[in-house]
């Protein structure tokens, strides 16, 4: 079949996708794929580079699996390096990565997030090959370029216009894979419950920061990190709640003289003096040290 109606069927199917589960996609979605006239796409398998038997040329994906080293997946130049199939620059997967730097043709990468999620970015394109590092660099790019798949042909391809534009969204999306994967880390971490409630459901918790991320795209550290449902999400960012350094809910002294109703009564005041809930794994606990900073913070605004 036509690579290119292939390839627009599949950012469709991507953009469906991504309106009911936002941008973390599940493994068992895109490895079964979709069906275009009678034949199937898959999106993800098993290998980083993935060709779906229905094209011929090019792959339609890369995938970085979970676990991979974060930090290699950052160029100093703001992309994505995208590291080659073995040691061998000659390797048939290799080759066609290539194959598609060399015709521009956009592609979809996926990052591993926890096992059976998947961030997915698209279009990305090939922009540079690097034997020495074994590495492709990788850039995002608008998706409004795929409304015109030829003009990716376009005479500026290599401007330093189109190498900004690339380098912001880029950013944006490094950005927002790296607090997508620093939710998944944590949320994972406490079994999808509040640490202080025990509420479970993943849709009602947010990953929060004991101190604010200095370091955007570096590792997420699921030690620097509460999961907390929405209220006591804004509670804890708000002050009025704080966590000692040995794991100790407070509440602020101004709330424990309100009188309302049930929200506060149980939701606020009942929690003072608790435990925090902590996730399974001692490794995971949040930083004790962290936690004296914040709660110094929490202190002063009481
Ligand atoms: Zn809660």
């Amino acid at each position: 079949m036509h690579d290119e109606k292939v390839r627009l069927s599949a950012f469709d199917w991507l953009n469906e996708l991504s309106l009911r589960y936002g941008d973390v996609l599940p493994w068992a979605e895109l490895s079964s794929g979709f069906v275009l006239e009678g034949e199937r796409v898959t999106l993800i398998g098993q290998k980083g580079i993935w060709k779906p038997k229905i094209i011929d040329r090019y792959p339609i994906s890369i995938t970085t699996s979970v676990g991979g080293p974060y930090k290699d997946s950052m160029t100093n130049d703001g992309f994505i390096a995208y590291a080659y199939r073995g040691t061998d620059p000659r390797h048939s997967d290799n080759v066609i990565l290539r194959n598609a730097m060399r015709d521009r043709i956009p592609l979809i990468y996926f990052r591993g997030l926890a096992i059976g999620k998947y961030f997915a970015a698209w279009p990305v394109y090939v922009i540079h090959d690097d034997p020495g590092r074994l590495a492709f660099t990788v850039a995002v790019d608008d998706h409004s370029l795929l409304e015109h798949i030829e003009r990716t042909s376009e005479q500026d391809w290599d401007s330093e216009s189109v190498l900004i534009r690339r380098r912001y969204i880029t950013t944006e999306v490094r950005t927002r894979l790296h607090q997508r994967a620093f939710r998944e880390v944590v949320i994972g971490a406490y079994s999808e419950r509040c640490a202080f409630c025990n509420l479970h459901h993943p849709e009602l918790l947010d990953a929060s920061h004991i101190i604010p991320d200095s370091d955007e795209w570096g590792e997420p550290e699921v030690t620097n990190g509460l999961s907390l449902c929405k209220i006591h999400h804004a509670a804890f960012d708000s002050n009025i709640l704080g966590v000692d350094p040995d794991y100790r809910i407070s509440v602020r002294e101004d709330i424990l003289r309100e009188k309302d109703g049930p929200m506060l009564r149980y939701g606020l005041q009942g929690l003072r003096g608790h435990q925090l809930i902590l996730p399974r794994k001692r490794q995971d606990w949040p930083d004790r040290e962290r936690l004296g900073e914040r709660f110094k913070r929490f202190r002063e605004a009481g």
